[in-house]
């Protein structure tokens, strides 16, 4: 098991899969999220979406869940209004997963990801392969939050729709 300091935040996972920069200045409270209509959207998206299930449970200030819902199998859930960062998407909920199994102790459950606006559902479970991608994304991120300047920002085909762009690019 990794040190317990190694253990971030979902988004934290996913800012590191779409952009170590963005990591890096999320991390650093650089926010410029609130400004974002993109981020607005998603939040209108997951405000009114899916209204009678037990939503927005919070776990150790570390994994926020959107949803979950019981059967024989725990299944959380997670709201996305765009599959343009769609291996984003997947790695924040492997964390959930890895997080609840490992750190939680917590067996028979699964991830789904919504995406309401395509009416589209993935199913995601961890597997030994990306409980070891995972262990080794969280050391990736100590590293890239513990530089003492930003990553260089790098052009990619969703920049112009980050909350960090006008700070990258004009
Ligand atoms: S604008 Fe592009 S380079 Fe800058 S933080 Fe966002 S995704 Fe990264």
């Amino acid at each position: 098991m990794l040190p317990s300091e190694t253990y971030f935040t979902g988004t934290q996972i996913n800012y590191y899969i779409v952009c170590p920069t963005k990591l890096w200045l999320f991390t650093h409270n650089i926010s410029m999220e609130k400004e974002n209509e993109n981020v607005e959207i998603g939040k209108f998206i997951h405000e009114t979406s899916y209204l009678r299930e037990r939503r927005d449970v919070i776990i150790d200030n570390k994994i926020g869940i959107d949803f979950i819902r019981k059967g024989d199998k725990l299944i959380i859930c997670e709201v996305k209004k765009s599959e343009k960062i769609e291996k984003a998407h997947r790695y924040q909920l492997y964390y959930y997963l890895y997080y609840l199994k490992k750190i939680k102790g917590i067996e028979n459950v699964e991830g789904m990801i919504l995406y309401p606006k395509y009416k589209k559902i993935e199913k995601i479970s961890v597997d030994e392969k990306s409980i070891d991608e995972i262990e080794n994304i969280l050391k990736e991120i100590e590293k890239v939050i513990s530089m003492p300047e930003m990553p260089k920002p790098i052009k990619k085909p969703y920049c112009r729709r980050c909350a960090y762009f006008e700070f990258c690019w004009v």
